[in-house]
């Protein structure tokens, strides 16, 4: 038995598995092999429309002395708020190249997406929301799986 951490606390019943940038190879046939090694009851989709991503993305900085991340505004002092060092934009933050990244990503997920969509199993989540929004999206989500699973072991329990 495994658990969970939830909104509602521990859940003794379900366990939750990340899967970050959960994508296929271009030719692979990572598909059926993820279908196969897990019993998905659900995939999570953090859909963020492309081009706040690329804005995002576009006023990130990273800072070589601590390794800290934030953004800055246009016309910011562009000074680390942890150690105060210089920021610098990563070689790969330009929107040109966040642009072919996401290009690949979709391009790699739809099959995933289509895959679970038509399992009816996959969860949308509007990720251009507040990370607070975000996350009480994602809980009340997970919240009504749990309560569902306890009703349904509860049921068992009775018979
Ligand atoms: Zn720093």
């Amino acid at each position: 038995m495994t658990s969970c951490m939830s909104a509602a606390g521990l859940c003794p019943a379900m366990s939750f598995t990340p899967i970050y940038g959960l994508s296929m190879h271009e030719n692979s046939t990572r598909l059926p092999y993820f279908a196969e090694i897990a019993a998905i009851d659900a995939v999570l989709d953090i859909d963020v429309d492309s081009e706040i991503i690329i804005n995002r993305v576009a006023s990130r900085r990273v800072c070589p002395a601590c390794g800290h991340s934030q953004s800055v505004r246009e016309g910011e002092q562009e000074l680390c708020a942890k150690c105060g060092g210089e920021l610098v934009q990563r070689a790969d933050d330009t929107p040109e190249r966040m642009r072919h990244r996401l290009d690949v990503y979709r391009e790699r997920t739809l099959p995933l997406i289509n895959y679970y969509t038509e399992r009816e199993k996959l969860v949308p989540i509007d990720g251009a929301r507040s990370i607070y929004e975000v996350r009480d999206q994602i809980f009340g989500f997970m919240d009504g799986m749990i309560a569902e699973e306890t009703h349904a072991n509860y049921r068992t329990d009775e018979e």
